[in-house]
């Protein structure tokens, strides 16, 4: 199978040549027929797929070859839009659209909160194609007058199961309701949860339903170990493993940007050279962080999982789980990031009392169970009580035997009418095992959410001295 098997246009198939393609990946090669023979799609893969360029170029050529009522030379309207969960993934699928168009007279821009509006107005005033956008902002527009979506023919939804675990299902619904009815639309999940049915109902007609496999397995080259430790001992452990082992090119993960950043503190205090690359930082900064790691300046780099889903390093000899996700397919893709050709990787895991429910739907997941061994002078206290993990406005309950994560404490709906309360993932009741493999927990990345000051406690690893949240559900 070739690219150009696909049938896409010629241009299309010289982006992607360049791009260093050869061949289309099983998305790809599913998603690319289906959406350029119409109709509706609901697609089952995760990111590092390819599923960006699975919906991409399918789009393009579409957007190229499709009738439309623009007047030649008129002003552009909106034709596709796409929607993200967060800003580095909106930022990330619009470099895909402008490396994939390269050689198309399209026009595309991205938009996403926390930065000014008026370039944004300006982008839309001079007439676009394809907008690639974030919930909160896209209403935002859409309010103040200043976006027209009644032109849009194509609407993907990306990585919608993240979007229902971050809360977006009402903006969601209400971007739906904006949209022309007639237009085609596909929804991406790297889950099928009951939820993500439901939304499917409501969005897709008669869609075709492909999935890919699921990443699961985690490579046998990598040796992973977890070393118990106590949560307020972790920064000093990482500290200890670094030294006495004279580690290099250490990827270390946390679940929240904030946390990176008081990690990386405290490493510098130590004498760790350490840099943090997450969704606050500029791209200059990222570029000079990332650039210093690759040349072996830089011993350590903090990331959280959005941000080092959107950089290209790989072949790490470690990898340092600082946190584990609560999502245990991103501890799948954060040690993915280890084992350099031929030679072993190394993926070390500091788990404390708090997360060892996280830990076990980590097991469940990759089928096997990760070797504990204690760190001669970390050892963990057998007697400590675990505490519940803050996350934004949300507490998750990682401790063994916990119900379901996901817990909310309530968000009310914010100005601007961006982010509702949580959508209701998590079905409550059922143990976090069950729900594992189809509904994700809640997840941790929330590098769009408001009210850090509480997920920084989270971070630091020291206790959560706020009082107990209220339970929602479960
Ligand atoms: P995605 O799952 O869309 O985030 O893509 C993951 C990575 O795979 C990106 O870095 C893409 O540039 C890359 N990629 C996408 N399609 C292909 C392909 N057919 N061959 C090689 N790399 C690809």
């Amino acid at each position: 199978m070739s690219f150009e098997n696909l049938g896409l246009i010629e241009p299309l198939l010289k982006a992607v040549h360049e791009a260093g393609y050869s061949t289309p990946t099983p998305i790809q090669a599913q998603a690319i027929p289906a959406v350029l023979g119409g109709g509706d799609l609901l697609a089952g893969a995760q990111t590092g797929t390819g599923k960006t360029a699975g919906f991409t170029l399918p789009l393009l050529h579409k957007l190229m070859t499709s009738q439309t009522g623009q007047a030649p030379g008129g002003k552009r309207h909106v034709r596709a839009l796409i929607l993200t969960p967060t800003r580095e993934l909106a930022a990330q699928v619009e470099e895909s659209v402008r490396v994939y168009s390269k050689y198309l007279p399209i026009r595309s821009a991205v938009m996403f909160g926390g930065v000014g509006m008026n370039p944004q107005i300006e982008a839309l005033r001079r007439g676009l194609d394809v907008l690639v956008a974030t919930p909160g902002r896209l209403l935002d527009h859409h309010q103040q007058g200043t976006l027209d979506l009644s032109h849009v023919e194509y609407f993907v939804l990306d990585e919608a199961d993240r979007m229902l675990d971050m809360g977006f299902i009402h903006d969601i619904r209400r971007v739906l309701s904006i949209l022309p009815p007639k237009k085609q639309s596909l929804l991406f999940s790297a889950t099928f949860s009951d939820e993500i049915k439901a939304l499917a109902e409501r969005l897709l007609n008669s869609p075709k339903v492909i999935e890919v496999a699921r990443r699961n397995a985690t490579a046998e080259t990598i040796a992973q170990k977890v070393h118990p430790v106590d949560r307020d001992r972790k920064r000093e452990l990482l500290t200890h493993l670094i030294k006495t082992n004279d580690w290099h090119q250490v990827l270390v993960f946390t679940r929240m940007k904030h946390g990176a950043n008081r990690l990386v503190e405290y490493l510098l205090k130590q004498d760790v050279t350490a840099m943090a690359i997450h969704g606050n930082k500029s791209q200059s900064a990222r570029t000079r962080a990332l650039a210093e790691f690759k040349s072996g300046e830089l011993q350590v780099l903090v990331a959280t999982d959005i941000a080092a889903r959107g950089i290209d390093i790989d072949q790490l000899p470690h990898v340092v789980n600082f946190e584990l996700p609560n999502v245990p397919e991103d501890y799948v893709h954060r040690i993915g990031r280890t084992g350099r050709a031929g030679a072993e990787g190394e993926a070390i895991s500091l788990v404390c009392v708090d997360e060892e429910g996280f830990l076990a739907d980590i097991e469940k997941l990759i089928k096997r169970q990760i070797p504990r061994e204690s760190v001669p002078g970390f050892e963990a206290d057998p007697h400590a009580k675990a505490e519940p993990i803050v996350l934004g406005r949300r507490v998750l309950h990682g401790a063994p035997g916990s119900r379901s994560g996901g817990q909310s404490a309530g968000r009310p709906g914010s100005g601007g009418g961006n982010r509702g309360p949580h959508g209701g993932q998590h079905g409550g009741g059922g143990s976090r095992h069950a729900n594992s493999n189809t509904n994700k927990p809640a997840q941790g990345q929330q590098q769009d959410l408001r009210a850090p000051r509480r997920a920084e406690a989270a971070n630091s690893g020291g206790p959560v001295s706020s009082p107990p949240p209220r339970r929602v559900r479960g």
